[in-house]
């Protein structure tokens, strides 16, 4: 294959055909790095050298009845992970200071469990509101599934964003869970589309799925037209049901976000959770491919110190984009110096990307 025709093609805003991006996903390992280069013209025509920096809460963690196999927060897992009810607005508010702190463009607020309760909706609404008044950052909640009234509400209170990942290809959900369904997921999305909310969807990549079944997913994200798509690589934690589903290489994580490039090429690409863990020392490659990662932790597992992170952007030559005004930090979180980053931030422990998921 000729990598680089095929960006050609695809910088003309012509779609890859299904055997090419097969053809992707096989790419021989001595053809990495001139797919990387290829992936690279398509980043750079539509993203520039900006890196979208998004930090995350984990807002509400375990106690949900739902049974999604990757996720250590179902009553399935048995992972110990910290179960506690929705945080208080204050430690909401204090979280998106510290998204400040560490160059964040977007404050990404994840409650576990199937759907918000209605006086959740409220208590998160809420929160938004002070922290739009406080802060230039835009704001993802990432809520479970949704209906139009609910995503109405999130409009109002001035949500930027929805994410709800589509994690897996329609005919490999049932394997991953049973107690909803890819039709409720496609649902949410829809809903947040015709509500005016950007939408942001993703993948969950090793959990046993075929290369067809990654095709139809990347495909599927194309076709309802989302705004971002956040790559995750399933981190097999112990105790959840697939916790011993473990045989990503960096090499693959690599093609699997060329493909997902390439087929949505304007949109933001984000290497999410397990970023650090597969990827390993080849991360820096996937900035040039990518445009767009989360710092920070995760939901329930511990990212890259911030600190590290910026500097691998900055060494590669990448920017930190910022949300409208960001740059007046000073403005908005006195006594903040712009890099002056704690370790272990928010002081909860953050969901991989897995259970970044609800
Ligand atoms: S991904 Fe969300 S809905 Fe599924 S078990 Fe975890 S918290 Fe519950």
């Amino acid at each position: 294959m000729l990598w680089n025709d095929l960006a050609d093609r695809v910088l003309r805003g012509e779609a890859i055909t299904r055997d090419e991006a097969m053809s992707v996903l096989n790419a021989p390992v001595d053809e990495l790095l001139e797919l990387v280069a290829a992936c690279y013209r398509v980043r750079r025509h539509y993203h520039g050298n900006r890196i979208k920096l998004n930090m995350l809460i984990n807002a509400k963690s375990g106690l949900c009845a739902e049974d999604c196999g990757y996720c250590s927060q179902s009553v399935l897992s048995q992972t110990g992970v910290d179960r506690y009810t929705l945080q208080s607005a204050d430690v909401l508010v204090e979280g998106a200071r510290q998204a400040m702190e560490v160059k964040s463009h977007t404050y990404c607020i994840v409650i576990s469990g199937r759907r918000p309760t209605p006086r959740e909706l409220d208590h998160i609404t809420a929160a938004v509101r002070q922290i739009k008044q406080k802060f230039p950052l835009r704001i993802c909640c990432c809520l479970g599934l949704l209906d139009d009234a609910e995503v109405q509400k999130l409009q109002a209170a001035g949500v930027d964003r929805v994410n709800h990942n589509l994690n897996t290809a329609e005919d490999h959900y049932d394997e991953v869970c049973s107690t909803h369904t890819y039709k409720d997921r496609v649902d949410t999305i829809e809903a947040v589309k015709r509500g005016g909310i950007s939408s942001c969807s993703g993948a969950i990549i090793g959990m046993g799925e075929t290369d067809a079944q990654i095709v139809d997913l990347a495909y599927s994200l194309r076709d309802l037209e989302v705004d971002s798509i956040p790559v995750n690589f399933l981190i097999p934690i112990a105790g959840t049901p697939l916790g011993g589903t473990e045989y990503l290489t960096p090499h693959r994580c690599l093609v699997v976000l060329c493909l997902f490039r390439l087929v949505n090429p304007t949109k933001e690409i984000r290497i999410a959770g397990g970023r650090e863990y597969h990827l390993r020392s080849l991360q820096p490659l996937g900035l040039y491919v990518a445009d767009s990662i989360f710092i920070g932790d995760y939901l329930t597992t511990r990212g890259e110190v911030p600190e590290k992170d910026l500097e691998m952007i900055a060494d590669t030559g990448f920017v930190p984009a910022t949300a409208p005004d960001a740059t007046k930090i000073s403005e908005y979180a006195p006594g903040i110096a712009p890099l002056g980053i704690k370790e272990g931030s928010n002081g909860s422990q953050r969901s991989d990307i897995a259970l970044r998921t609800p």
